[in-house]
């Protein structure tokens, strides 16, 4: 057993830590206020090589590991959600399908920009009666004289209306298998093409200045060439999307706790009560050690399923615990960083209050944690 981070992961371990603290802290407060989009941040990250770490460079990639990837999203989220989830969205849902299904002109088409940062890629599986459910797909696509017509609608969707969203890759209906099943497949539909209309952002309770919204196609045509990978792979891919998502997502459970037990450290040292620090109490030692305690096991098994991924084997139960594990752990982190601040930890001014707002979606987004519960007891044979 080796538990050294290698060398290239600690140099960006330490370069993105320095990162979120120098560019993105200063302004996470207001653009959480403000619901704004990070256009300057992503543009920076974009020119680091950073939004599109784990691709090969021949595709215009950093050439990263998947562990570089998760150890970016974890250090990114320890100050700010909003731009953790714009990276790992465009990352792990959008640009993933172009790389990995996506055919050699595709690829060459549309790799360049969104691993650079000039274009975000967004996926597009939940639809309103389609969640966990998401083989209960109702968008249509038909094929005819080359081109696809897609109706339907998507909804809850990241990085697609942004106003450097390039694509969003879609799961629709194609046909009817032999069995007389659903044949579902993927496309690409760029932003811009008649038919397909950007909904107004959501009213979120956090993940404020990320851009979600619903999505909706009428008549909308893009052509043949269009479908990523073969037709009636749609299921198969978007389930091993959602694996490699499940990394990303996982990193930021880990991030957002260590953020929170960072700001409560620093606060229960500060703060004096009965003539000390309250870092000074044993009840509120015991939170803290209790919470270095569940991140350290929760970031060891987050690193365990990218290192998986990077040695090529399967992934998919480690991924579901990392995320089943970080996300309920965030949660509580979160609570009990603001429960150690008092009263200041409600108000806005303190990170801890975003943090609060911010990790919840952690159990839902990318699988919720009954469906990792599902994949887990698969994954056990029960
Ligand atoms: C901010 C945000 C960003 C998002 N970004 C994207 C995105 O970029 N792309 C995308 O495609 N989606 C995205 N989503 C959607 C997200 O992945 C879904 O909301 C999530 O998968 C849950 O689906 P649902 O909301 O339809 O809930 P439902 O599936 O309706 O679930 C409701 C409840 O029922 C439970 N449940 C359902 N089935 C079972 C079962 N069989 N056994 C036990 N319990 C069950 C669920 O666990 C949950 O508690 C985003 C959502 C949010 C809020």
């Amino acid at each position: 057993m080796f538990f050294d981070l290698p060398d290239e992961a600690k140099a960006l371990q330490e370069s993105v830590r320095d990162f979120a603290r120098s560019e993105v802290a200063p302004v996470a407060e207001h653009l959480d206020q403000t619901k704004s989009f990070p256009y300057e941040i992503v543009a920076k990250m974009g020119e680091l090589g950073w939004m599109g770490i784990p691709f090969p460079e021949e595709v215009g990639g950093a050439g990263g590991t998947s562990l570089q990837y998760a150890i970016a999203v974890e250090e990114l989220t320890r100050i700010d959600s909003s731009v953790a989830i714009t990276l790992c969205a465009h990352t792990s849902l959008g640009t993933q399908p172009v790389y990995l299904f996506g055919s050699e002109d595709q690829k060459q088409r549309l790799m360049p920009d969104l691993c650079a940062g000039r274009k975000l890629g967004a996926f597009g599986l939940t639809e309103p009666e389609a969640g966990s459910d998401a083989g209960n797909v109702k968008t249509r696509a038909t094929l005819d004289g080359g081109t696809w017509t897609i109706d339907g609608a998507k909804q809850f969707i990241t990085n697609a209306g942004t106003d450097i969203s390039g694509h969003v890759a879609i799961t629709a209906v194609t046909g009817t298998d032999e069995r007389g099943n659903k044949e579902v497949s993927n496309l690409i539909v760029e932003n811009g093409t008649d038919g397909y209309e950007i909904g107004t952002a959501y009213r979120k309770m956090g993940w404020n200045a990320s851009d979600t919204r619903p999505l909706s196609f009428t008549e909308c045509q893009v052509p043949e060439e269009n479908l990523l990978g073969p037709r009636g792979a749609g299921f198969k891919q978007f389930l091993h999307i959602l694996d490699i998502g499940r990394i990303g997502v996982a990193a930021m459970g880990v991030g957002l706790a260590q953020g929170a037990l960072d700001e409560a450290l620093k606060y229960a040292k500060e703060r004096q009560a009965f003539g000390q620090s309250i870092s000074k109490f044993q009840a509120i030692q015991s939170k803290l050690a209790d919470m270095a305690t569940e991140i350290e096991a929760a970031r060891l098994l987050t690193y365990k399923a990218a290192w998986e991924k990077d040695e090529g084997r399967n992934f998919t139960l480690t991924a579901a615990q990392a995320k089943l594990k970080t996300g309920r752990l965030a949660v509580r982190a979160a609570e009990e960083a603001v429960q150690i601040h008092g009263g200041y930890g409600y108000i806005e001014e303190y990170p801890v209050c975003r943090m609060y707002r911010d990790a919840k979606i952690l159990t839902i987004g990318e699988g919720t944690d009954e469906v990792q519960q599902m994949v887990i007891a698969r994954a056990l044979g029960a």
